[in-house]
């Protein structure tokens, strides 16, 4: 059982009555990704993030997962029938690699019988088991959020190391070489991660340079507000300069909590 919200921007919002949601974000050419979950709640626990402030209840299983693609394609199919989504991102709520048997079996199917490719499928991870992902034929993305230490364990909860996090994109981009390597993904919150004392540390790690930076657009969640759109296009002048593929995520379906970081567990 499910229902649905569309937002204003036709961003849709599918909330499955066991507590997950998935989110269709159309774009130009008739293009759809589908933001998938793949945990209800998110034992992780960012700070800024309401999937992660809420209780954690389970692991979703591949049928879940899959469910989740297949009913996206019944919606879209049913508008128009040449629409589908073409490409699918574990960004929704949970952590994949803490599911990750679940997750790489639904890959799998979302390639093989989707038909959807794997350069069209990122899994998004706050930085766990990175050495299960060395071979991965789909995208990595990484949440760094801060190229310091203390504040991005102190945000995020994470224990991996932002060295880690170097080696591993090195390794990966090794076994990409004229593709992109690791998308880093940041999200610019407003005197915490957002200055100049922030920019330039980020900006001298030192990067393989099929590296790309996804600067998101966030969405206020308690004591933490967006940073000014001034500054996300001032750390993209500054990251495209420094030699590096670079783009703003920008907000989608915020009126219907469809947001980065605005899911809730919905029981
Ligand atoms: S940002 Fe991602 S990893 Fe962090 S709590 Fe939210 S869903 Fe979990």
């Amino acid at each position: 059982m499910f229902s649905t919200t569309k937002s204003s921007d036709k961003t849709i919002k599918l909330d499955f009555s066991e507590g997950y949601s998935s989110v269709i974000i159309p774009s130009k050419n008739n293009k759809f990704t589908l933001c998938i979950s793949s945990q209800i709640g998110c034992p992780i626990g960012c700070k800024f993030c309401r999937s992660g402030n809420q209780k954690f209840i389970r692991n979703l299983t591949t049928k879940e997962i899959i469910e989740q693609v297949r009913i996206s394609n019944d919606l879209l199919k049913k508008e128009n029938k040449d629409h589908s989504i073409t490409s699918v991102v574990f960004m929704g709520m949970g952590e994949p690699m803490l599911n990750i048997n679940n997750v790489l079996n639904s890959i799998n199917i979302i390639n093989k019988e989707f038909h959807i490719p794997f350069r069209r499928i990122t899994l998004s991870t706050i930085g766990i088991d990175l050495d299960k992902l060395l071979s991965a034929k789909f995208n990595i993305a990484i949440s760094l959020h801060s190229p310091n230490e203390e504040i991005r364990q102190e945000i995020t909860n994470s224990l991996t190391s932002i060295n880690n996090i170097l080696d591993f994109c090195k390794e990966f981009s090794k076994n990409r070489k004229n593709q992109n390597g690791v998308m880093i993904e940041y999200a610019l919150i407003k005197d915490i991660n957002d200055s100049d004392e922030d920019l330039n540390p980020l900006l001298n790690l030192d990067w393989p340079s099929n590296t790309n930076f996804n600067l998101i657009e966030f969405n206020d969640y308690k004591e933490f507000q967006a940073s000014d759109k001034s500054k996300l296009n001032y750390f993209k002048k500054k990251i495209i300069n420094a030699g590096f593929k670079c783009f703003i995520r920008e907000s989608r379906g915020k009126d219907i909590d469809a947001a980065c970081g605005m899911l809730n567990v919905n029981l």
